[in-house]
């Protein structure tokens, strides 16, 4: 028995003096290199859920082996002291470090026309050249926008405006798609690039045609450039996931759940929030690597804890997403968890971008993994183009669909600044607002039968109902009456004819409720300006309109506390 013990003893003294070289390694790594991997053994789905709760994991490093649960997780010189308080066995993952040597795969392209294959990555300053020679190579369908003009190590964050420029449209709805926000998961920031090389240059491709006019795509193909490029602006392999000050930025977005948006001081978190509310940014996805999957929201609660109110018609557009590549991969391809699931149903995380974009900024945004290499081998590159342009194509699309219109002042016909919320169906994260300068609201939804309050302040709300069929768009255009106009539109409203209208030098009002009381008709023009006025008691009453200009009038008619509104155009 005592020697068992003593030998017990023995390997556990071998066992602690290991574990103290191990992190005084660690801390010696930290000094020197912007971050590193470290690999631990748990044995249980809930120790797992804690490493989770406290540290930078990819969710999907997490490997689960005969019954123990190996845990990747991304230590930085801001956690390295919490995580070594913590006192579990590590073992430091060395190919995470020195990669410049041990990527020899990931070829770089120093110049544009090294691109010419798409199996490269670009260096930074290739990366802004092709940028720059987008727009100017087709200045009426590219502008690059700047999300960040400087970060910490002299970065740009851009973002490439894809569509129609010069139509005239204002508020179309605003798609994004971002990638590689964890600095070393690389394979979205090629694919965005082509993907804006594609459009530009198949513009008569029927899917690539109905976004250039129905949608303002933005496309942002690096977003946290001093992950990506953290020493070396010419070399992706010392590309690390977290930014220049050691934050992962899908952990350190503002927490939901609050009755505000938090506030946060990482410069690339403000200012992509920023850019999506300035940009009416409907809806998104952000690009990462180490799996491959749709992930819809919520991150931070379970479909049991709380489904999003859309949930199902995210899984309708994650599974079009993955049917769509299905027909153009290996089936082992994009499989993880099925295709398409949950965030939190597989682990929940705090602070992810999507949960932030989706509670707080009405922007449908989702997390997709399109491949399980973070690092992926440049070689590999067109593989991955081919097997997931498609459904990149598509996915934009679903933004223009739903039901959507313009929402405008019964008077003055001025567009409105609403809420547009789905009855029984909407909370307080998933309504929409209508955008100025247009008064347009769009309002992506699954197929059904919906009842939709729009309402604004100084308005009365209408209730509408509307069916949504799949694949389709509905217009759905609405006028709210203000409420210093006190109205009861129910009472009078149907008696109430004017004709004829277009109209020339008159037009005829009747009134065949039956009322005697005197009534109030007024016209005022577009503006808002009143030009006529007159109170009469009669059924019928004749309006002269010869010295009234061509364009589009409001009558409105007031009995006591009644108003009727009628628009009608004078020729
Ligand atoms: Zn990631």
């Amino acid at each position: 028995m005592k020697k068992i013990s003593l030998f017990i003893l023995i390997l556990f003294v071998i066992n602690s003096l290991f574990a103290q070289s191990e992190t005084k390694e660690l801390i010696e790594i930290i000094k020197t290199n912007p971050g590193v991997y470290v690999d631990v053994v748990v044995n249980s789905k809930p120790e797992v859920q804690k490493l989770i709760n406290d540290c930078s994991i990819e969710r999907w490093d997490v490997k689960n082996s005969n019954e123990k649960f190996i845990v990747k997780i991304w230590i930085t010189q801001l956690d390295v002291q919490k995580f070594i308080d913590k006192n579990i066995p590590f073992s430091i993952d060395w190919e995470s470090i020195d990669s410049e040597l041990l990527s020899p795969t990931l070829t770089m392209a120093t110049t544009v026309a090294q691109m010419a294959s798409w199996n490269r990555y670009p260096t930074y300053s290739v990366y802004l050249q092709m940028l720059s020679d987008f727009q100017t190579n087709f200045p009426d369908y590219c502008r690059i926008d700047t999300i960040l003009s400087n970060t910490t190590k002299n970065h740009k964050i851009l973002a490439a405006k894809i569509g129609n420029l010069n139509d005239n449209i204002q508020n179309k709805p605003a798609f994004l798609y971002s990638s590689s926000m964890h600095g070393d998961e690389i394979c979205g920031y090629v694919l965005m690039l082509r993907l804006i090389d594609y459009m530009l240059n198949n513009q008569s491709d029927p899917i690539v045609s109905a976004i250039l006019n129905s949608v303002d795509l933005y496309i942002c193909p690096l977003e946290n450039p001093d992950g990506t490029f953290p020493t070396n602006n010419n070399s992706v392999s010392g590309s690390v996931r977290s930014n220049a000050a050691g934050y992962d930025l899908n952990r350190n977005y503002p927490e939901v759940n609050q009755s505000q948006m938090p506030t946060t001081n990482i410069a690339e978190i403000n200012a992509m929030l920023q850019f999506i509310q300035q940009k009416s940014i409907i809806m998104a996805a952000n690009f990462h690597g180490g799996a491959e999957l749709y992930n819809y929201a919520w991150d931070y609660w379970t479909t049991a804890q709380l489904q999003h109110p859309d949930r199902l018609w995210w899984i309708e557009i994650g599974d079009k997403f993955y049917d769509t590549l299905r027909n153009y991969s290996p089936s082992t391809y994009f499989n993880d968890e099925g295709g398409v699931t949950n965030g939190g149903d597989w682990y929940v995380v705090d602070g992810s971008k999507l949960d932030c974009l989706n509670y707080y900024i009405q922007c449908r945004d989702v997390t997709i993994e399109i491949s399980s290499v973070k690092k992926t081998p440049a070689a590999n590159l067109p593989n991955y183009w081919d097997y997931l342009y498609r459904s990149l194509l598509h996915y934009v699309y679903e933004s223009a669909l739903g039901f959507s219109g313009v929402i405008t002042d019964s008077i003055t016909n001025q567009p409105l600044e609403a809420l547009v919320f789905v009855t029984s169906h909407d909370n307080n994260q998933s309504c929409v607002y209508s955008f100025l300068p247009s008064g347009k609201y769009h309002r992506p939804i699954k197929s059904g039968a919906y009842s939709v309050t729009y309402s604004a302040p100084g308005y009365h709300s209408k209730t509408l109902p509307i069916t949504i069929f799949s694949d389709s768009l509905i217009i759905q255009n609405v006028e709210l009456v203000p409420t210093n106009h006190a109205v009861n539109e129910s009472f009078l409203d149907p008696y109430i004819t004017l004709f004829p209208n277009p109209s020339s030098n008159f037009i005829i009002v009747d009134d065949h409720s039956g009322t005697t009381a005197l009534k109030v008709y007024t016209i005022f023009d577009i503006k808002g300006n009143k030009i006529y006025e007159s109170t009469n008691s009669e059924a019928t009453i004749t309006i002269p309109l010869n010295n009234i200009k061509s364009g589009i009038y409001f009558l409105t008619l007031k009995i006591e506390n009644q108003l009727v509104v009628r628009k009608f155009v004078k020729k």
